[in-house]
């Protein structure tokens, strides 16, 4: 699968906003958006205005990258979402928030996506006892996620948990870390989906 090796920092500061993709890191003073907050190649106190065109496309970007996909993959999910009844900017998220590695990253068995999306590659957990290698695995409601039994020592996935603490979960999901488990209770519906982006913007971009 292609993926982005560029400077990740760069990326929230060209999206405006902490997109959480270097684990500990963003939660400390080290955090490169928070020293500066604006984008690359811009100076303080200087925001681009975007057209419609730009805005829609920023929008895009901004929850593509949190999610760590590349255009082919990201549009590949909108494409499901959009078969999928209901409301498609929903949908997506829904989608996105379903994916194996995202569930790894929100249980706190990683500290990111990107991560999770190694120790899931890497043959480290099990959905409903059986090894699942894909990180772009969609999870069904009652889908239990456990780490292998020879992983727990792994300091990878100890590290992870102890900083799992901190973390705010979304209801949808259940930890219970001492068991190194966690269980996707049900489909999760957009109120309870903890994203500030506005997937209508993304659904008006896709649809011209
Ligand atoms: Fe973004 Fe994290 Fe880098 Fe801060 S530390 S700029 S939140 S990736």
């Amino acid at each position: 699968m292609a993926k982005y090796n560029g400077p990740v920092c760069k990326l929230c500061r060209r999206e405006g906003g902490k997109l959480f993709l270097k684990g500990e890191r963003c939660f400390s003073d080290k955090c490169a958006y928070d020293k500066r907050e604006y984008a690359p190649g811009e100076h303080k106190g200087m925001r681009r205005k975007f057209s419609e065109y730009g805005e829609q496309l920023r929008e895009k970007q901004k929850l593509k990258r949190t999610y760590g996909l590349m255009e082919k993959q990201f549009k590949k999910t909108y494409r499901t979402a959009e078969r999928i009844k209901g409301i498609t900017g929903e949908n997506l998220l829904s989608l996105l928030e379903r994916r194996f590695d995202n569930a790894v990253y929100t249980l706190g068995f990683a500290v990111s996506r990107k991560l999770a999306r190694l120790l899931i590659t890497h043959g480290h957990f099990l959905i409903n006892g059986k090894k699942v290698n894909i990180p772009s695995y969609i999870l069904k409601e009652g889908d239990k996620i456990t780490v292998c039994e020879k992983s727990r020592k792994c300091d990878i996935i100890k590290d992870s948990l102890e900083s799992a603490a901190r973390k705010t979960r979304p209801e949808y999901y259940e930890a219970d870390l001492d068991a190194y488990q966690g269980v996707l209770k049900g489909i999760p519906a957009r109120d309870e989906i903890i994203s500030n982006a506005n997937e209508k913007l993304i659904v008006e971009l896709y649809s011209k």
